[in-house]
Parts: C-alpha cells; structure tokens; sequence
C-alpha cells in the first residue's frame, strides 16, 4: 500500500511515500532552521507562512522521488496534533484538499506516535509491545506501546521536555539554535564530571521529570560567573549539563524497564540523536541483555518518513478521518480525535 504523507508541525514542511508501513519510497524534508535561527527559537507566525510557501513543492517532489501519480497513492496520512496549530493547519488543509480532490482516504497521525515509527522503518523486525522513550523538542514521555495505536504513558516531563532543556541551556551558553545539536558537538571535546548538576526526581511519581531546575542551574551558573569577570570553559560545561540531562533520561527509562518487564527499549524524538544517550543507553541496555532500538540519525528529527509508517498502521485500524478533520495543538498519544465524517 503506498501512503503519501505529510508533516507540518513545527519548523520543517516534510512529505513522504511510504509501502506499507515500513519501506521509504521518498522522504522530502524543507528544514526552515536557518530562517529561526536569527531569533533564537521557532517564530510560529513565521513557520506557518513558511509551509503554505513549501508545501505544494515538498509535495510534488515527494511523489516525483517515488515515481507515483497521484492516482496510484493509496491514502494521504497527515499529521494533526500536537503542534503549533498554524503550522499544523497547513499540513492539515492540503492533505484535506488533496484527499477530497483525489478521493483517496485520509488519514489522520499524532506526532508522537510517528516519532516511534521512525523505528519500524530503520528495524524490520521490530513490533510492539515494547517500552518507549519518546524526548523530543515540546516532549517527554516514557510509554507503553501495546499495539501499533495503543499507547499507555507511564511517565512525562512536569515542566520543560528535554530538548527545550538543551536548547535553553544552549542559548544560555552562546551555542545556536537548535541548542541541542550544537551542545553534543561541543561536548565531545569536554569533561562530563567537570561540573555537577541536580538529577531532580518528582516525589511520587518514580516516572517523571523535571528539567526547568537542572536548566535554570546552568543559567544561573553562567550569570554568576559572568558577573565576577570569570568565563567557564564551554565544552566542559555544555559535556556536564548534557550528562545530567541523560542521566535522568536514562535512570527513569530503566527504572520504568524493571518495573514492567519489557522485553525492549525503543528510543524516539529529536533527542534520540544525542550521542550521549544513545552510547548510555547501549550499555545500559546491553547490561540487562535487553534489545534496543534506535532511529537512524536522519529518522530522529521531524520528517513525513515516519508519518506514512504509523499512518498504515492507523488506516488497518480504520482510523479514517473526513472534510471535518480538525489540527489540535495539545492532544496526548493515548487520544484520538478525527471527526465524525470519515
Ligand atoms: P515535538 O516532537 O515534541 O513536537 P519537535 O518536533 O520540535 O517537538 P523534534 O524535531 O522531535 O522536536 O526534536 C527537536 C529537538 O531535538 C530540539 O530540541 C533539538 O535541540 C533536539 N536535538 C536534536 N539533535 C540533538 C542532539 N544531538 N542532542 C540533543 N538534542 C538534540
Ligand atoms: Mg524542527
Ligand atoms: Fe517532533
């Protein structure tokens, strides 16, 4: 089955043709990085011109890569939530547009649920149940994933998600946006124990996190230090923040392993890209002689890749939505919201 897909949630306009859920025909991804990068973060007003700008291009050069008509796609899979509700209401009216247009079905996917899927495309054999770490740019979930669409969240961030962390932190530090890919290059030539940062817990719940304290520490760090003249050496302390950062990550995903007997880790989200947690959490994993999966680097981030492979799932499950399909900017991965006229 070829599923065109499309993805508009944050800053880069994507679309995808993707064979039954798990082999990439074409992956088109408009990054609109450098344009955000002069005001230190994602200007929303700013993204959402971008996509109606890129879509119908990203689009056509989708279908081109993968040789296909229009006519010969099965379904047209678009994510809907969450996200930044203009931007995800570009991907959302074009695919409803093009489904209409075309009479094929339209297939409505969480964002989240896509960023795990990135996993099946990279891993053949890889099918639920399992245990995911999902640490993205607005998230961080640790979640039970049942079936391909049944999802049970053990534990969330109660303040910043992960990579907000490390992009803040990043700002903070003089590093470009996006922080987080910017702190990982710096920290490979530093000290990771050169500084020591809070490993914050939330009391009664062994699941969650919490990274505003362990970000304001390292803001704090640098003013002070700012302020009696003195400079701390960048990479050593860019390699100590991202330790801590992962060392959470990585005690409450292997926490939440024990806990419930998965059988395998599956790692998901921007933040999957991290060298650090990636290589923690293979000897982690590989202590306890369980499987881990990861995305391939160029999976982690967001694309229409992994929007066609969890859209199949979704279209077996006959998650179908019709013209009244609506983009939600808060939505968890448990819910579903796709309309009545399907
Ligand atoms: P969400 O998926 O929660 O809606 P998003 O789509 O903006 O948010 P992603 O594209 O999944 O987020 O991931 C972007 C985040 O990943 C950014 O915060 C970025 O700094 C972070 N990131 C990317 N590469 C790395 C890396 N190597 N190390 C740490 N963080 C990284
Ligand atoms: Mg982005
Ligand atoms: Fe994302």
């Amino acid at each position: 089955m070829h599923l065109l897909a499309i993805e508009s949630s944050c800053d880069e306009t994507a679309a995808a043709v993707v064979d039954d859920g798990r082999k990439i025909l074409s992956s088109v991804v408009a990054s609109q990085v450098e344009e955000h990068k002069l005001y230190g973060g994602v200007v929303p007003e700013i993204a959402s011109r971008r996509h109606v700008e890129s879509i119908s291009g990203v689009v056509r050069q989708a279908l081109e890569e993968a040789d296909l008509s229009l006519d010969q796609i099965d379904a047209i899979a678009v994510t809907y939530a969450p996200g930044l509700i203009g931007a995800l209401l570009v991907g959302v009216n074009f695919a409803k547009g093009l489904a209409l247009a075309a009479g094929k079905p339209l297939v409505p996917v969480h964002h989240l649920r896509s960023h795990i899927a990135a996993n099946y495309l990279a891993h053949p054999d890889l099918e639920p149940p399992f245990l995911a770490l999902v640490a993205s740019g607005g998230h961080s979930h640790i979640i039970e994933v049942k079936d391909y669409t049944a999802f049970h969240v053990l534990g969330r961030t109660r303040d910043d998600a992960a990579g907000e962390a490390f992009d803040k932190a990043a700002r903070s530090m003089g590093l470009p946006y996006p922080g987080g890919v910017h702190m990982d290059k710096v920290s490979q030539h530093g000290n990771a124990d050169a500084f020591h940062f809070p490993h914050p817990k939330v009391d009664g719940a062994p699941y969650d996190f919490s990274f505003s304290g362990l970000k304001t520490s390292v803001i704090n760090m640098i003013h002070n230090a700012g302020q009696k003249g003195e400079e701390l050496p960048l990479s050593d302390l860019a390699a100590s923040f991202q330790k801590a950062v992962v060392d959470v990550l990585c005690d409450r995903v292997m926490k939440a392993a024990g806990d419930t007997g998965a059988k395998r880790i599956v790692l998901a989200g921007g933040v999957s890209a991290n060298s650090r947690l990636r290589s923690e959490m293979q000897k982690l994993c590989e202590q306890k002689g369980l499987p881990l999966f990861l995305p391939p680097l160029n999976l982690c981030g967001d694309n229409a890749a992994m929007v066609g492979s969890q859209g199949y799932y979704e279209y077996l499950a006959g998650h179908l939505a019709g013209p009244d399909l609506n983009a939600t900017a808060n939505m968890s991965i448990d819910q579903i919201k796709i309309g009545r006229l399907a």
